[in-house]
């Protein structure tokens, strides 16, 4: 396995990045998580623009170009002979010193792994996930931005300790309000009447990728796509509910905490979404 860091190409024991790097110090980094499907990197632009977008919202300066960086992938996936896997790109400010100001990280460390990847078997996308609600709140603008996609992932990193101990695989984050934001990484869609909805990111999600290609999806085929915000009563009493993201795709949920969702296994449209979004996934990108 070959790791692209910093313009080199290194094996994964010889993989090391310093302890004054700030995306270890203090989580001062972003990162995207890309899928490549058939030799094909799914929404290549969509994940560089929003990475490229995070870095200017918090003055990191890549020291690729968005070609450049678009190289940097094809390459990283040809030395590694990968077809089909995941690609984990991190930007984090860099070496500096102990203190927290940027500035003192002049140079910006870049990181490419690719890696097989295997999340839910097959047949949790036929029968459902079961998954509960946790107390952790998502940041909201000016904590974090969710829009940012950072390294500060530890309410994520809590919301998945409570899921792990509830004994599920993916939870349902709300908003300090109590609006349904979204999973520990994952969108949040719910079926109501044949209405899809799905949370506004200003809720405090994150501008999904698969959540953009799902809504769009929904246009095409002509289903009523509302962003709208709910709250876990919605949920409960949704027809379906489906998570979206990079590793997980379109992901049915069975049981909300406790409470069956609809039949009690994926329902028809969110069947439908994910054998449509399977069908994009080889052509949509880049080769
Ligand atoms: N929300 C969060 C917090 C995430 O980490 C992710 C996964 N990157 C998602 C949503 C899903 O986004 P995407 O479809 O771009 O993978």
């Amino acid at each position: 396995q070959w790791i692209y860091l910093d313009g080199s190409f290194v094996t994964k024991e010889e993989a090391k990045v310093s302890v004054y790097d700030h995306g270890f110090l203090y989580g001062d980094g972003i990162f995207e998580g890309i899928r490549i499907y058939g030799g094909n990197i799914f929404k290549c632009k969509e994940h560089l623009d929003r990475l490229y977008d995070s870095a200017k919202s918090i003055m990191l300066n890549i020291p690729l170009s968005f070609q450049e960086m678009q190289d940097a992938l094809v390459e990283t996936i040809r030395r590694n002979e990968l077809r089909d896997g995941y690609i984990r790109l991190v930007v984090s400010r860099g070496p500096g010193d102990l203190g927290l100001d940027p500035r003192r990280s002049p140079k910006a460390s870049v990181i490419i792994i690719v890696e097989q990847l295997s999340i839910y078997p097959e047949e949790a996308y036929i029968n459902g996930l079961k998954t509960v609600s946790v107390s952790s709140r998502r940041n909201i603008p000016d904590a974090v931005n969710p829009k940012i996609k950072s390294l500060n992932y530890l309410n994520n990193i809590l919301v998945k300790i409570q899921s792990n101990l509830a004994g599920v695989g993916e939870a349902i984050m709300l908003n300090s309000q109590g609006y349904v934001a979204e999973g520990s990484s994952d969108n949040i869609f719910i079926v109501k009447r044949g209405v899809v909805f799905t949370p506004p990111c200003y809720i405090g999600a994150l501008e999904g990728i698969t959540r953009a290609a799902i809504i769009e999806i929904c246009e095409r085929k002509g289903y009523t796509l509302k962003e709208e915000p709910f709250t876990l009563h919605d949920v409960y009493v949704a027809d379906e509910v489906f998570f979206t993201g990079t590793a997980a795709e379109v992901i049915a949920v069975r049981e909300v905490d406790g409470r069956t969702i609809g039949e009690g296994k994926a329902g028809p449209i969110t069947t439908n979404l994910l054998q449509e979004f399977r069908s994009i996934v080889t052509v949509d990108g880049v080769k």
